[in-house]
C-alpha cells in the first residue's frame, strides 16, 4: 500500500515551445515543438497512466475514484493538483486565471486556478511577466485598448532557482529560454490577455478574453520584484510556499547528506528535476532518475531520499 506510484508524463504540442524536455530530461517526445510535460496530472485534457508496481497501467483519475485511500480518504471529484514541466523556447501569452468562485459559474463548475513557479532552468538576461500596474478596471482596459503593454505589465529578471507564486487574479506569463517545473491547481481555465499578435500557422490569431480577463484581475495585489528565495534550508529541505491549495517545498540531496522527508500528508508529489538518485520507502529501494516523478501515497511514512538531486514536493 506504501509504496510509489510512478507516473508515465503526458506531452502537449505548443507553438511556442522546443526540444529541451528531450535534450535535457531524456523524455521521449512527440515530432514538432514540445511545450508541456504533465508529469503527475488526472486532469481530463492528460491523465498520467501508473508505471509499474500494484497499479500499472491504471490511469490517475482511476486510482482517484477507487483507491481514495491512497490519498487519504480526501474529499473532492478529482484529484487537485497537477505537475508540469515547461519548455518555453517562445515566449508564452499574456495570461490570468480565474478563482474557484469564477470558474465554477463561468466555466462548467471547473476548479479555479492557482499555481506557481520553480524556474529550472533561464537564459542570460532572461525575464518574466508577474502581475501588472493598473490601479483598476477602467485604467487596465484602456491599456489594453492603447496597446500600452510596456507600462502595463511587470516584468521581473530571473534565475534558476528562482520561485514565484501566481495567485489567480495575476497577470503573468512564462518567456522564452525558461524551464519551469510548475506546481498548481488541476484546472485547464486560461484567459488570454495578449498574445503579441502572433499567427497561427494558418494565419489567424488566437482567441483573447479580455471581458473575463477585466472580471478576475485583482487590481489590488502588489507585483513582485523578485523571485529570489529567502526561505532557510533547513536539513536539505526549503520550504517555498503555502497557499490555500498547496504547499511545496524543494528538496536538495547530496552523497554527503543524504534527506529524509516525513509523508505525514495525505499524498505527497514528488519530482526529480536536477541529478539522480533513488529513495527508500518501507525497507524496499527505488532508483529516480533525472525527470521521474511518482506520488508517494498516505501512510507511505519516510522518504530516505540519497544520490544527488535536487526535488520539488508538493501537497494540499
Ligand atoms: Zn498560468
Amino acid at each position: 500500500m506504501s509504496e510509489p506510484i510512478f507516473l508515465q508524463p503526458v506531452f502537449h504540442g505548443k507553438l511556442w515551445g522546443g526540444r529541451r524536455l528531450e535534450e535535457d530530461y531524456g523524455y521521449e517526445l512527440p515530432d514538432g515543438p514540445v511545450g508541456e510535460c504533465w508529469a503527475i496530472s488526472a486532469h481530463p485534457n492528460g491523465d498520467c497512466k501508473v508505471v509499474g508496481g500494484e497499479w500499472d497501467g491504471k490511469y490517475l483519475s482511476a486510482l482517484w475514484d477507487e483507491h481514495r485511500e491512497l490519498f487519504g480518504n480526501l474529499e473532492g471529484d478529482q484529484f487537485p493538483l497537477l505537475i508540469k514541466i515547461l519548455d518555453a523556447q517562445d515566449d508564452l501569452s499574456i495570461q490570468v486565471h480565474p478563482d474557484d468562485a469564477y470558474a465554477n459559474e463561468h466555466e462548467n463548475g471547473s476548479l479555479g486556478k492557482r499555481e506557481c513557479w520553480y524556474i529550472l532552468d533561464a537564459r542570460e538576461g532572461g525575464d518574466i511577466v508577474v502581475g501588472q500596474r493598473a490601479a483598476n478596471r477602467e485604467e487596465f482596459a484602456q491599456m489594453v485598448e492603447e496597446g500600452r503593454w510596456d507600462d502595463l505589465l511587470n516584468k521581473v529578471p530571473i534565475a534558476q532557482g528562482d520561485f514565484f507564486q501566481i495567485d489567480p487574479g495575476t497577470v503573468h506569463a512564462i518567456l522564452g529560454g525558461t524551464l519551469v517545473l510548475e506546481t498548481q491547481q488541476s484546472s485547464d481555465v486560461t484567459y488570454r490577455v495578449y498574445d503579441f499578435d502572433r499567427k497561427q500557422p494558418d494565419g489567424s490569431l488566437r482567441e483573447l478574453h479580455i471581458a473575463q480577463s477585466l472580471d478576475v484581475v485583482d487590481y489590488n495585489v502588489k507585483a513582485p520584484e523578485s523571485g529570489t528565495v529567502t526561505a532557510a534550508e533547513v536539513d536539505g529541505v526549503t520550504h517555498l510556499v503555502t497557499t490555500p491549495n498547496y504547499a511545496v517545498d524543494r528538496i536538495r540531496v547530496t552523497d554527503e547528506a543524504p534527506v529524509t522527508y516525513a509523508q505525514d500528508w495525505p499524498f505527497l508529489n514528488v519530482s526529480v528535476v536536477r541529478g539522480a538518485g533513488a529513495v527508500v520507502v518501507d525497507g524496499t529501494r527505488y532508483d529516480l532518475p533525472l525527470g521521474t516523478h511518482f506520488i508517494a501515497p498516505a501512510g507511505a511514512g519516510d522518504l530516505a531520499f540519497e544520490g544527488a538531486m535536487e526535488l520539488i514536493v508538493s501537497h494540499v
